[in-house]
Order: structure tokens, then C-alpha cells, then sequence
């Protein structure tokens, strides 16, 4: 227990990450207090039944009155309004940062609206699950995964902190500027959701092997397709608009390397196949030693993934 890191959060937005944040930070007492702000009074609701609030606003603005760290927690494109209202209300002194899973776009968003005095932190949580509002979050959602600072013109001091309030989550830090952030992500995260999401759709057209086999036979490859396909979609439409560049130059990439693999299929160039195979193993096994997923067969299916 190494006591509060920030007296007040606001936690803009109430959803996955934030619920998740703010189950962590009362399990581990980094909070004095949290308060929170959502769209729907649904939301700001379940926040308070849930407990993972100590208070509910129904403006951004008076969520952040007197918040020494403030969250937002909203979809990428939301997060301009969301700054743009809450700007004339933060309080000297305070860090605001993010969770969006694109950067670039986040910053030109958000930081015009930062006032002079406070420090603006974007991050990135590399954790995640393929559901979403406030009753989806759970304490241990960033323990052992990666947290992306960008600290850009941040004070090192404000930095520092809220490094500390990520690891004492239970996340891995690491600094990087936006643009790099940005091509890793596209590689390691909107590229393959992307991919995923066709795939799905590729079965979804072919209707008649959807209605029946493909439910009945999904145990195998597809059904980790279907899995990542089942994000939210208005989180993912505005990483595609806003990692844009990025994501088309992977996508660039990924083509080329298909028409690589579907010439050798048509060839018959079975050693081609078996090399390329034997590389993609090889990564398996590195994300599997650095301690990024399970080893178990199935993807340790059987075990509950929730903590
Ligand atoms: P979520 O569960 O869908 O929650 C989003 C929250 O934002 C909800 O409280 C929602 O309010 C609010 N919201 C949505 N649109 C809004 C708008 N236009 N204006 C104001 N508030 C709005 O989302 P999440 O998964 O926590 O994602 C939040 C952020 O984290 C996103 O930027 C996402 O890119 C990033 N992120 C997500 C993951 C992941 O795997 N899910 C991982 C890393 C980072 P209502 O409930 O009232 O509608």
C-alpha cells in the first residue's frame, strides 16, 4: 500500500478503462477520491451502484472542479469537445491525461485547450477486452501489460507521478513520442483488429456457410477472429479515421506479404510456406518469454480471465 499518488481524479468518461482505473485505484488506495463524469445518466448511474465512484456530475466541467489528475476516458473522437468544455475548469497545477488508443490525433485534439500551468500527459493502456461500459471493468485489467506515456512538454515532475500511479496499477511503463506510438499500434493492435474485422465480414457474406457451419465449427482460428471483431465499434471506427496513415502504410505491408503468401499457395511453393510459418512461430514464443499471454493451450480458455 503506498498510499493516495493524487488527493481528487475525474475520470471523464465511465466505461472499460476508466471503471477499470477506478476499481484499481480503490483496491490499491492511490485515490483521496474519484469522481466521475459520463454521457448518459444510465452510466453516471451504474458508477455510483457500482461504487467505483465516490461522485457523479452531470457536466465534465463540474467533474473536474478541484481534480489534482484528470482522465479522459472517452472515445478518440469525442475527445476534442470534451477538452475544449472542461479547459476553463482545471485547477492550476493538475495533470490531465488520456487513455485513446491513437496519440497523434489526441494531442492536436487535446492540448490546444490545456491552460498554461497545467500539465497534459497523454497515455495509452495496452490492455484491453472486447467489452465495454462501466460494468465491464475489473482492478486487475493493467496488471503486467504496457502503459504508453507520450510526456511531450510535460513537467518531468507531473510525469513522474502519474508513471507512479501506473505502476502502482500494476502496468509496465514506457515513454515514446506520438508518431512512434502511433506506426507500433497500427502494427501491433488496429491492423490486426482490422484484419479481423474483414475476415468476419468475408464469412458474414458468404450467408449460408454463416447460418450454420461457421457457428457450429468456430473452435478454430475464426472464433479468435470473432472475438476481436466483437469491440466496440465507435471506439475502433475512430482509431481507423484518426491512425489513418499509419494504418494504411501496415495495411500497404500486409497486402504485399498476402500476394506473397497466395503466389506460393498457387505455386506449389510449399517451402516458401514452411519457412514463413516457422518465423511466425518464433514471434509466438517471444510475446509467450516476455510474459504478454499465456502458454496454455486454447489461450488458457478454461481459466476465468477476470481478476
Ligand atoms: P467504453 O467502455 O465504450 O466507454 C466510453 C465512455 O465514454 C462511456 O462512459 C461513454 O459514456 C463515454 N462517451 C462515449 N462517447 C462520448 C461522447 N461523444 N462524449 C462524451 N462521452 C462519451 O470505452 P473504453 O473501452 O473505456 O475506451 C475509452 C478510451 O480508451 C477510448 O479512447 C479507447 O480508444 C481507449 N482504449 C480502449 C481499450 C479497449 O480495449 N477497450 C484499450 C486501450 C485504450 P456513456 O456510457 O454515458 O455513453
Amino acid at each position: 500500500m503506498t498510499g493516495p499518488i493524487y488527493n481528487r481524479v475525474a475520470l471523464i468518461g465511465l466505461g472499460l478503462i476508466a471503471s477499470s482505473m477506478a476499481h484499481a485505484m480503490k483496491k490499491w488506495g492511490l485515490a483521496g477520491s474519484i469522481a466521475g463524469y459520463a454521457r448518459t445518466t444510465e452510466t453516471r448511474a451504474a458508477a455510483l451502484e457500482i461504487g467505483f465512484c465516490d461522485a457523479v456530475f452531470d457536466t465534465a466541467a463540474a467533474a473536474v472542479e478541484g481534480a489534482d489528475l484528470v482522465v479522459l476516458a472517452v472515445p478518440v473522437g469525442a475527445m476534442s469537445a470534451v477538452a475544449a468544455e472542461i479547459g476553463p475548469h482545471l485547477k492550476p497545477g493538475a495533470t490531465v491525461t488520456d487513455v485513446g488508443s491513437v496519440k497523434q490525433a489526441v494531442v492536436e485534439a487535446v492540448a490546444p485547450h490545456i491552460p498554461e500551468g497545467v500539465d497534459f500527459v497523454p497515455g495509452h493502456p495496452l490492455a484491453g477486452t472486447e467489452h465495454s461500459g462501466p460494468h465491464s471493468g475489473f482492478a486487475t485489467l493493467f496488471q503486467n501489460r504496457w502503459h504508453i506515456l507520450v510526456p511531450g512538454s510535460a513537467r518531468p515532475e507531473a510525469v513522474a507521478r502519474l508513471r507512479a500511479l501506473w505502476e502502482a496499477m500494476g502496468a509496465n511503463v514506457d515513454e515514446m513520442d506520438a508518431a512512434h506510438h502511433d506506426l507500433v499500434l497500427a502494427v501491433t493492435s488496429h491492423t490486426p483488429h482490422l484484419i479481423a474485422y474483414t475476415m468476419v465480414g468475408v464469412a458474414d457474406h458468404l450467408s449460408r456457410i454463416t447460418e450454420s457451419e461457421v457457428i457450429k465449427y468456430s473452435a478454430a482460428g475464426f472464433r479468435d477472429f470473432t472475438r476481436i471483431a466483437a469491440s466496440d465499434p465507435t471506439m475502433w471506427r475512430d482509431v481507423f479515421l484518426t491512425n489513418k496513415e499509419a494504418t494504411l502504410d501496415i495495411l500497404g505491408r500486409f497486402t504485399e506479404e498476402l500476394f506473397v503468401l497466395q503466389r506460393a499457395i498457387r505455386m506449389g511453393d510449399g517451402q516458401l510456406l514452411f519457412d514463413y510459418f516457422t518465423r511466425t512461430r518464433a514471434i509466438r514464443r517471444g510475446i509467450i518469454e516476455a510474459g504478454q499471454d499465456t502458454a496454455a493451450p486454447d489461450f488458457g480458455r478454461t481459466k476465468p480471465d477476470k481478476g
